[in-house]
């Protein structure tokens, strides 16, 4: 087993180098991609497991209500937050073991997404290729199970390490407790509140390793393509195709794709029949931006909210409207295609409303 020393990519993100260690009645819009003007009471920002540690320590003795942040690339602030936001900027990266053909890392919670993807690439690393450009923080990846292009992280995932708050001590998570499914893992379910994750171990492929199963990546790549190819083709389809954040503000997809059973599909089928829809084990997935956009809602804006040309899927708040208004359209929406298609769609990102 080898250890390398830590090593660390992060540039501040949202945050920026000006982040104190505690602020009060903080406007949130630089963190989170939807640049919703809610408050904080208070902004706790965490570079080391320690101060972590100490400051759930006390919002636990005080009995405050706290939120874990990355990079708020998947969170909603309903309201402003009457309590405290705990913002992850916890860094680095260290080998952990290696053999012929695989590598294990340990990455820090707060380390970039992106920026690690670019890592293991620039080393020949395979396994998370296909996930480049998606916003956000390493911590948060396996709490919805990031996924693009066929690839989901939880492939790559060996273990992690999370903060217990009721015990207050660091455990060791298997890949298998996480109960990953499809932008789902136990982490948005019974552990919400009560584990943090301070680092994730990845379990990566020296050897070549393509996953070019999906259409749009097999168009221009061939098993003979390397590995910075395939990480330039995601980026670029990756970038024609969604908004940036930073000049429309978003939270990626706002829907998750509905499963249904094929006698549903079917029936669906038979009113429309240019429905599109996948194979989900035994089940189907429909496609939620056909259904979006079949209902019109391309056309639509409500209270400065609307969803975005290219892809009916992303929620756009270009005129930075507060979290109230996303919700309102979000809601409306849901009625029309549940009226229409009898299909109830599913919030991807987490909405957070805090009542006294
Ligand atoms: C333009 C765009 C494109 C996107 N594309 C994709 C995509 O292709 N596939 C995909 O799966 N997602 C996608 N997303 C969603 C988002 O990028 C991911 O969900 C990402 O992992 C969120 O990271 P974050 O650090 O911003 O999380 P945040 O929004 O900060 O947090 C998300 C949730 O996780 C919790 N959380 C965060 N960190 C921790 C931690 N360390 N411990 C415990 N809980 C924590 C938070 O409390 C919150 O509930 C996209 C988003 C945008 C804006």
């Amino acid at each position: 087993m080898t250890k390398s020393t830590s090593d660390t990519m992060s540039g501040e993100t949202p945050g920026k180098t000006s982040d104190k260690a505690i602020s009060s009645w903080v406007d949130l819009s630089a963190y989170n991609t939807l640049a919703i003007p809610a408050l904080a009471k208070e902004l706790c920002v965490v570079r080391h497991v320690e101060e972590l540690q100490t400051c759930i320590a006390r919002v636990k003795q005080e009995n405050l209500p706290f939120l874990i942040l990355g990079e708020g690339s998947n969170t909603v602030f309903l309201q402003d937050y009457d309590g405290v936001v705990v913002l992850n900027r916890l860094t680095g990266i260290e080998l952990v073991s290696q053999t012929q053909s695989t590598v294990t890392v340990k990455v820090a919670a707060g380390e970039n997404w992106h920026d690690f993807v670019a890592y293991c690439v620039s080393r020949q690393w395979y396994g998370i290729e296909n996930l480049a450009l998606i916003p956000g923080t390493v911590g948060a990846a396996p709490i919805q199970n990031i996924g693009a292009y066929g690839m989901e992280v939880k492939d790559t995932i060996s273990e992690l390490e999370a903060f217990d708050v009721s015990s207050e001590e660091v455990l060791s998570i298997s890949n298998d407790a996480c109960e990953f499914g499809y932008r789902e893992s136990r982490f948005k379910r019974d552990w919400v509140g009560n584990k943090i994750i301070t680092s994730v171990h990845f379990t990566l492929s020296k050897e070549k390793a393509l996953k070019l199963d999906y259409p749009a990546l097999a168009q221009n790549l061939t098993h003979d393509s390397s590995l910075k190819q395939v990480f330039d083709e995601v980026v670029s389809i990756r970038t024609q195709k969604l908004p940036d954040p930073k000049q429309i503000p978003n939270a990626g997809s706002f829907f998750k794709n509905p499963v249904v059973s094929v006698s549903d599909y079917q029936a669906l089928q038979q009113r429309y029949p240019d429905i599109v829809a996948f194979e989900h084990g035994q089940k189907m997935k429909l496609a939620a931006a056909w259904l979006i956009e079949q209902a019109g809602w391309k056309q639509k804006q409500v209270d400065g909210v609307r969803v975005h040309q290219h892809q009916a899927l992303v929620v756009i708040n270009p005129e930075r409207r507060p979290g109230e208004a996303i919700q309102g359209f979000a809601q409306a929406l849901k009625d029309d295609i549940q009226q229409r298609y009898g299909v109830m769609l599913e919030v991807e990102p987490r909405l957070i409303r805090l009542t006294k």
